[in-house]
Formats: structure tokens, sequence, C-alpha cells
């Protein structure tokens, strides 16, 4: 897997740190995406990360705009080299029963967790597909499989998420580029953090493993799809999810 380029968005955060991490250990020179208005927190993680003995790059962008992911990905070719593998991992939630749900609620999930799938695969599948070769990992959630109560938003872009998988996986199969979904249940990160204790003690409850998921388990997923090995695996949806939700 030498030489090779991965892109992952929303890098810095819980999973995609861990994604990098598990990308890194196979060889790949990853480039980890954040938020503009990060890059002062995006350049101690990657210090972090230095001391660690991980040299990851930064690209800057939001993938939530077209022209944002656009002038990203082009800079990340000209500086590090073409896309090989594509982690769309960026995300958010703004919970809230559809009752009380705003457009702007509904708008910033929308556009953070699915219309990014859209802005960032645009600018490298062609690429990966005129050299034959490429990785395109969307990462969905258990709750875009099953739904969420206070999760209209979220769920909805989630399950777009792996319909987007697997519309593309049909149209670049035959040209060397695989596209997956990797559907996480409840993993410990600040995302889930942010739900506070009592919630997720009733969570983990209802876990057969009895306990959240860690980001590098996601990880390892990730970077299984992005494998050789995992060649002949496309327009999937891997769940890891402690058992959460079988079938
Ligand atoms: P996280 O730690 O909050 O990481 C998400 C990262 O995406 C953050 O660094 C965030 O930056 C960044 N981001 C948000 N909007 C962005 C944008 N427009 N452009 C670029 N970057 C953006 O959350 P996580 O738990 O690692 O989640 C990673 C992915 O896994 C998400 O897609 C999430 O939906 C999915 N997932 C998580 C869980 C879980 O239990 N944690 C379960 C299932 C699926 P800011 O921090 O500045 O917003």
């Amino acid at each position: 897997m030498s030489n090779r380029v991965a892109l992952v968005t929303g890098g810095i955060g819980g999973i995609g740190t861990a994604i990098c991490h598990k990308l890194a250990d196979q060889g790949l020179a990853v480039v980890a995406n954040h938020l503009p208005a990060e890059q002062e927190l995006a350049e101690s993680w990657q210090q972090t990360e230095r001391d660690k003995g991980y040299e990851f790059a930064l690209a800057a962008g939001n993938v939530a705009d077209f022209a944002d992911s656009r002038d990203m990905v082009q800079k990340v070719e000209a500086e590090v080299g073409p896309v090989d593998v594509l982690v769309n991992c960026a995300g958010i939630t703004r919970d809230k029963s559809f009752r009380k749900m705003e457009p702007e609620q509904w708008r910033a999930v929308i556009e953070t967790n699915l219309f990014s799938v859209f802005n960032v695969t645009k600018q490298v599948v062609e690429g990966m597909t005129s050299r034959g070769w490429g990785r395109i990992i969307n990462i969905s959630s258990v709750n875009g499989q099953q739904g969420q109560f206070g999760q209209t938003n979220y769920s909805a872009a989630k399950a777009g998420a792996h319909g987007f998988t697997m519309a593309l996986a049909r149209e670049t199969a035959a040209k060397g580029v695989t596209v997956n979904t990797v559907s996480p249940g409840y993993v410990e990160t600040a995302m889930t953090a942010s739900m506070g204790e009592e919630i997720l003690a009733q969570i983990v409850a209802t876990v057969p493993m009895g306990r959240l998921g860690r980001p590098d388990e996601v990880a390892a997923c990730v970077a299984f799809l992005a494998s050789e090995d995992a060649a002949y695996i496309t327009g999937t949806d891997l769940s890891v999810n402690g058992g959460f939700r079988m079938g």
C-alpha cells in the first residue's frame, strides 16, 4: 500500500484520528481534513500526533461546501498526491424531536453528513477510476440503519450515505474502485460524551457486549476495506456495534 494517499474528512475527530492511525500503520500517506476555523486545534493535534510518531498532513476545508471541498482536494493533490483512499468521516448531530426540529438543524446535518459525501467524493472519483484503483469508505451509523428518536435529520443523512455507497459502487465496480459503508454503533468520542452519562448508561444496557465501541475498532474495519485484501467487497454496509443491531 506504500505511496498511496488517504484523505480522511473530519480527520482530527475521535473516530477520524483512529482511522488516520490505522491507515498510516498500513503504510499510507494520510491527510486529515478539518474545518478552517479549527486551524489552531488542528496544528496542535498534528504536533501531538508527531510526538507519538505519526506524520499527518492537514487539509482545511468545510466539506459541507462544494467549492471549499474542491479547493481543499486540489491543494491535497498538488502538495501530497492524488487521493487513492477517501474516508468520508466528518459528521455532526443536532438532535431534536421532529416536532421541535427547525429547518436550520435539518439543513446543517444534511449538508454536513450527506452533501459532504457528494462534495468530496466528486473531487476524487475520476482520478481513481482513471488510475484503475480506489477506495471510498463512508462512515454512516446504526441510527441510519434503524432510525433514532430525535434524529430524523441524522438518520436521513446516514441512510442516504449508504444509498450513495450502493449506487456509486455499481458505477465504479468495473474500474477498480470499491465503495463501502461502515456503520458504527455507539462509540466513545466527544459526540457520545455530549449525550450525558445517564442516557449513555441506558444505551450501554441494551448493547449485548455491555460497552461502548472504541474508535480503533471502527478504524480497523475502515483499514481493512481500504486494503488490497478487500478488493472484492463493494456496496456493503459493515456494522460495528457490539451486537446492538443484528441482521
Ligand atoms: P467527532 O469527534 O465530533 O468528529 C467529527 C469531526 O468532523 C470533528 O472533528 C468535526 O469538527 C468535523 N467536522 C464537522 N463538520 C465538518 C465540516 N463541515 N467540515 C470538516 N469537518 C467537519 O465525532 P466522531 O464520533 O469521531 O464521529 C465521526 C463520524 O462517525 C461521524 O460521521 C459520526 O456521525 C459517525 N458516528 C459516530 C458515532 C459515535 O458514537 N461517536 C456512532 C456512529 C457514527 P468539529 O469538532 O469542529 O465540529
